[in-house]
């Protein structure tokens, strides 16, 4: 079966780079109509004249995943704007490379927020927005959600939390017969500014460090593209994955084969 999302409607979080970016690139060309979310308007705003320039459907819905009432009337604008809602990725995160002895509780606070308390706002949203005609929500967590790394204690832990949170809500809606799948998506690492900016933030030499080792555990020999993570999204949001729900979808290149 081809990968087909045609007409259906999905709404993005933190789309406007990254892995967003191009899982919204790839949606539009699976026929999805895409509504782009960032709390980066501008960079949102731009991706989607890109998309529109293209021959996609896409619209740009300014959201703070943390912010709750904006949850709210994002979802509306975009059930206003297309009549309906089929799927929600939970994509928007943060990534700070900091060892336990050095995290502060604001600093582990703010990942757990953005990387996981907005995981569950934007699901409870999801849900309420799509009972009574289903659909699918891909969470996107990561193989920091699976194995740990002595440097991303924070990340480590808001990882694991979606990787728990999606097969609840999965067994949740299956209970009810939403028709909603949830699955969490694990990828490993990939060429994006969350990459090249948790390494910047640290000295020369301990970036230099930290790529290397990660690229060495690599089966692969390499870090991802955004592209080759945007088809597992597309692949989650289709019905080639109707069987699905409360799965991990692991594409990391072997990383958590060891
Ligand atoms: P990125 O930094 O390239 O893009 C993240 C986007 O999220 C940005 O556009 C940013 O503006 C947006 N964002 C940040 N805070 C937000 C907020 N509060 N509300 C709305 N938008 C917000 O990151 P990426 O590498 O594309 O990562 C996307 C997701 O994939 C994240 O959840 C990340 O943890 C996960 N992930 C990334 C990798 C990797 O190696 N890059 C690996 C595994 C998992």
């Amino acid at each position: 079966m081809s990968i087909d999302c045609k007409d259906k409607v999905v709404l993005i979080t933190g789309a406007a780079k990254g892995i967003g970016a191009a899982a919204c690139r790839a949606l539009a060309e699976a026929g999805a109509k895409v509504a782009v979310s960032d709390i980066d308007a501008a960079a949102g705003r731009e991706l989607c004249e890109a998309l529109r320039s293209r021959g996609a459907d896409a619209e740009f819905f300014a959201l703070d995943v943390c912010d709750e009432q904006q949850w709210q009337s994002c979802l509306e604008m975009v059930v206003a704007s297309y009549g309906r809602i089929d799927g929600v990725v939970n994509n928007a995160g943060i990534a700070v490379i900091c060892g336990p002895e050095d995290e502060s509780l604001d600093g582990w606070r703010r990942t757990q927020r953005i990387n996981s308390d907005a995981v569950f706002l934007g699901s409870r949203a999801a849900i309420q927005a799509m009972k009574s005609q289903g659909g699918s929500i891909v969470n996107v967590s990561s193989i920091e959600g699976i194995v740990g790394d002595p440097m991303l204690p924070a990340y480590n832990a808001s990882k694991g939390a979606v990787r728990a949170l999606t097969k609840s809500l999965a067994l949740y809606c299956a209970d009810r017969q939403y028709g909603i799948r949830v699955n969490s998506l694990h990828p490993g690492y990939v060429e994006t500014p969350l990459v090249s900016g948790a390494l910047a933030q640290l000295p020369d030499d301990d970036a230099a460090a930290f790529a290397s080792r990660v690229v060495a555990s690599i089966p692969l020999g390499r870090m991802a593209q955004p592209e080759e993570i945007a088809s597992g999204i597309v692949f989650l949001l289709s019905d080639a994955s109707r069987y699905m729900t409360g799965s991990e979808l692991v594409m990391d290149g072997g990383y958590t084969a060891r």
